[in-house]
């Protein structure tokens, strides 16, 4: 593939289970949407959520990215200038930046467990974001983090009342008022992570990323990582946020639906052309799902075609998958 002076965009599994197909079809848009531009992909292995990262799953998801036809001209075993690409061997530079956060007040450390968080909300059940964090601890300073010998704590960032928005090259513009709408966020976590907020705007930033197109189920987090962008004075990334995959019953793709498992297509004998043809009809990239290859929709592509809805995945429609081969 060409690498010309176009936009850098990346791929950046998480490593906590198996890839789904609702990840293959974010993952094609990614990876279509810079390649049409004659850009630049980046592979990025986003490992630090222990204890959730499973061992094999960074080889599995190589793997089945891969098999879906995808390609990248940095990443684990590639090294260029952005190396190392997997989040685990670059928390020296994230210790850095929570350093800057602190010597600028811009963090506080905070005993509250999750429990403490749910209980002292007083609008508990905000979506998948959870309570908004009420505010107990953040008339602490950094200083105070050394009174804390033998407590457990996290590092929050503190947000400010100003309105944060964003226009999203799929979800149009976005505002959100951080304080009341998200609240103070961890960004360094009580066993001494760093929190995905920070690592992925670290990330993309010192990698040269220009594009972030992922699913819109992180629309918050972007958010967030604006504030950090904010706070580091760094130029953020176009966003392109796209909808979902979800079940038959409206919930977000998961084991429930049965098994969507990229894995278990491939030993099922599934081709990714069959995947990707029936993943471009519902981007609207073709009038059909025949199959085709993911590198065959490079000229054509268009994120304008993409329907703004989230995308239902039948079963009915796996079982054709494994009867066409
Ligand atoms: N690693 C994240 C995931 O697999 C993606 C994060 C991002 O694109 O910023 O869901």
């Amino acid at each position: 593939m060409s690498v010309g002076a176009g936009p850098t965009g990346r791929l950046a599994p998480s490593p906590t289970g198996a890839q789904h197909v609702g990840n293959a079809r974010t993952y094609l848009l990614a990876w279509l949407s810079i390649r049409r531009a004659g850009g630049r992909v980046i592979l990025r292995i986003e490992d630090i959520d222990s204890p959730r990262v499973k061992a094999w799953a960074v080889e599995q998801a190589i793997e089945d990215l891969q098999w879906l036809g995808l390609d990248w001209d940095e990443g684990p075993g590639q090294e260029m200038s952005s190396a190392p690409y997997v989040q685990t061997a670059r928390l020296a530079h994230y210790r850095d930046a929570l350093e800057q956060l602190k010597q600028a007040n811009q963090i506080y450390p905070c005993t509250c467990s999750r429990a403490d968080v749910a209980a002292a909300a007083s609008a508990p059940h905000v979506g998948q974001e959870g309570p908004v964090y009420p505010g107990t601890c953040a008339h602490r300073t950094p200083a105070d983090a050394e009174a804390l010998t033998g407590q457990a704590f996290s590092w929050r960032f503190r947000t400010d009342s100003q309105t944060v928005s964003f226009v999203d090259l799929v979800a149009g513009q976005q505002p959100c008022q951080l304080a009341t709408e998200l609240g103070d966020f961890v960004i360094c976590k009580q066993d001494g992570t760093p929190a995905y907020q920070l690592a992925v705007v670290h990330d993309d930033h010192t990698m040269g990323v220009t594009e972030v197109l992922r699913g819109d189920d992180l629309i918050p987090s972007t958010f967030r990582q604006l504030a950090l962008y904010d706070f580091f004075g760094w130029q953020p990334p176009q966003f392109a946020h796209v909808p979902l995959v979800v079940g038959e019953d409206g919930r977000r793709l998961a084991k429930r639906h049965g098994d969507t498992r990229l894995q278990t297509l491939r030993s099922a004998g599934v081709s990714p052309e069959t995947l990707v043809g029936y993943l471009a009809h519902s981007c609207g990239l073709q009038p059909d799902a025949r199959p085709v290859a993911a590198a065959d929709l490079i000229a054509s592509f268009d994120l304008e075609r993409l329907p703004r809805t989230a995308l239902t995945l039948t079963a009915a429609e796996v079982a054709r998958w494994m009867k066409a081969g």
